[in-house]
């Protein structure tokens, strides 16, 4: 057998050679910016890329929380939930989420990812049946993957697809659909009051993932759901919702929310909850002050959508069409992965930083400039980016 190197070196050249080689930054938020100008190896960008939505990660309340926390806690939470792992401070922090989100009770795990890898296998297994959207985040194929249980993909947003899967699996012993309320790259909702009745008619349970909607969405940012005004409306109790921490709460982690019994079940067989060190409590006590400032501020979502429309309009025109979105992702659609390679790259020479998105992140012929937008962000800001893609639309002539 060849070694690691001789292995695996020709399939990375191979990689390279077809522009799929992904390279990171090294960054740092340039002081009083609201992290939306970083140092990007060592030059400062104004940034369009981070899902600090509401400009919460740097709040002087947060950074206090998590110092006062670690000089209590340590930097570490040193086991896992189930051993002593579980602080006070996720103790309470599990608390204050589930009211937050007006469930009965929620869990909380150290990444997102973590939580649908291990939730989605508890739940369902072999003999069941995942009705997934095409456009579904990658840890959610994963964990429905992981389940066993059969997986049918739908069409994006195509509810017709959804009520043919789950007609076609009757016999299934229990149908799950699985659905990004916020879809992370597109920055669209799911239909949500229409699934939770396509699943009411089909005796189906479902699970949202609403890590683009937490502190975005819904009257005092508790997302989706409220924004679907979902509290209270029948079949409310097949709904199991995951969301995450690390966007607009400026945190770290995910949580999923639901019953007494839901809940205690994920805790007894989330794999990736019961063998995994449990998160800092320095984070588990910033995101007590996040919740606080997301459900008693709306000055940072009113300001959010302020920036929205003048983005808006400020692209009209433009040969590259603006996917609808009413959240803080605004994708400029470019098509081809080279063009949009390029427009990053001449925006990135002005001083902007705008991520360019490419399959198999997303559909073949959809690359794109996926511009997400900070309450930390000024409408100055806004106009800088709208000027810079305005000007080099002008020079394509
Ligand atoms: C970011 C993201 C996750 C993963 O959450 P982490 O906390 O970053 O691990 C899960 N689902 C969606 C839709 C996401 O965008």
């Amino acid at each position: 057998m060849p070694t690691p190197d001789a292995a695996l070196a020709p399939e990375l050249d191979d990689w390279i050679a077809q522009g799929l080689q992904r390279r990171r930054r090294a960054v740092r938020p340039v002081p009083g910016s609201g992290g939306v100008r970083l140092a990007v190896d060592g030059i400062e960008r104004l940034a369009f890329c981070s899902n600090d939505y509401l400009g919460l990660a740097l709040h002087p309340a947060l950074v206090a929380a998590a110092q006062a926390a670690t000089a209590r806690f340590g930097a570490g939470a040193t086991a896992s939930p189930m051993v002593c792992g579980h602080s006070e401070e996720q103790a309470a922090l599990e608390d204050e989420l589930a009211a937050f989100l007006g469930r009965p009770r929620a869990l909380y795990f150290y990444a997102g990812y973590a939580a649908n890898l291990g939730a989605l296998p508890a739940l369902v297994g072999r003999g069941d049946l995942i009705v997934s959207d095409r456009l579904n985040h990658a840890c959610l194929i994963d964990g429905a993957r992981l389940s066993g249980a059969t997986v049918r993909r739908v069409p994006h947003a195509d509810l017709a697809a959804v009520e043919a899967a789950l007609a076609a699996g009757s016999s299934a012993r229990r149908r799950l659909v699985v659905v990004d309320a916020v879809f992370s790259m597109d920055g669209d909702l799911a239909d949500l009051p229409a699934l939770l009745a396509l699943c009411e008619a089909h005796d189906a349970w479902l699970y949202i993932d609403d890590a683009h909607g937490l502190g975005v969405l819904g009257p005092r940012g508790q997302g989706s759901v409220a924004h679907w005004g979902l509290d209270g409306v029948p079949g409310l109790e097949r709904l199991i919702h995951m969301a995450t921490l690390g966007k607009a709460a400026g945190g770290a982690g995910g949580v999923i929310a639901g019953s007494e019994t839901v809940i205690e079940w994920l805790l007894q067989r989330s794999r990736t909850y019961m063998f995994a060190t449990a998160a800092p409590p320095a984070t588990c006590a910033a995101l007590r002050v996040a919740l606080r400032l997301i459900a008693d501020e709306p000055q940072r979502r009113t300001q959010l959508a302020r920036l929205r429309e003048r983005l808006r309009a400020g692209l009209r025109g433009l040969p590259w069409p603006l996917a609808p979105s009413e959240t803080a992702i605004q994708p400029l659609i470019v098509g081809d992965s080279t063009a949009a390679l390029a427009l990053s790259a001449a925006l990135e020479a002005r001083g902007l930083w705008v991520p360019a998105i490419r399959p198999p992140t997303v559909p073949e012929g959809s690359a794109r400039l996926r511009i997400t937008l900070s309450a930390a962000h000024g409408l100055d800001d806004v106009d800088r980016l709208t000027g810079a893609l305005q000007a080099l639309a002008a020079a394509q002539g």
